[in-house]
């Protein structure tokens, strides 16, 4: 199967200005950010939407999210606030099928979002 964007920054084939890195997770910044502070927050295991996640991925995406908690506290945002955003296949917005958790700061965010 073809790789991902996202497999390929993991495999160091293109660049990506990385936030943190450890065994299994990878934080980048967003190429297109649409916010001030635009994170991605992806694991290293290729899990392709969040309907594909099983009982034992609950350990990484537990760590995803205490990620973004970490780097929240290093960009500043965790005080003013933030948000982390999971889009699911095309009705969620989904451009890469690879999960990863988005942390989007910096500005007032809306509800609905659009
Ligand atoms: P989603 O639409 O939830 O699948 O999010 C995919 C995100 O990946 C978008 O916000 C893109 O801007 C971002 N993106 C795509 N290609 C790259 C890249 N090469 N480096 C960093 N971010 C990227």
């Amino acid at each position: 199967m073809n790789k991902t964007i996202f497999e390929k920054i993991i495999d160091k084939e293109i660049p990506a200005n990385i936030l943190y890195e450890d065994e299994s997770i990878i934080a980048i910044e967003d190429i297109n950010p649409v916010a001030p502070v635009h994170a991605l927050i992806i694991p290293k295991k290729c899990i392709e939407t969040l309907n594909d996640l099983k009982p034992s991925d609950a350990d990484i995406v537990g760590r995803m999210v205490l990620v973004a908690n970490k780097l929240a506290k290093e960009l500043k945002i965790d005080q003013s606030g933030y948000r982390t955003i999971f889009n699911c296949n095309d009705d969620g917005g989904q451009t890469v099928y690879h999960i990863h958790l988005h942390l989007v700061g910096g500005r007032k965010m809306n509800w609905p979002p659009g």
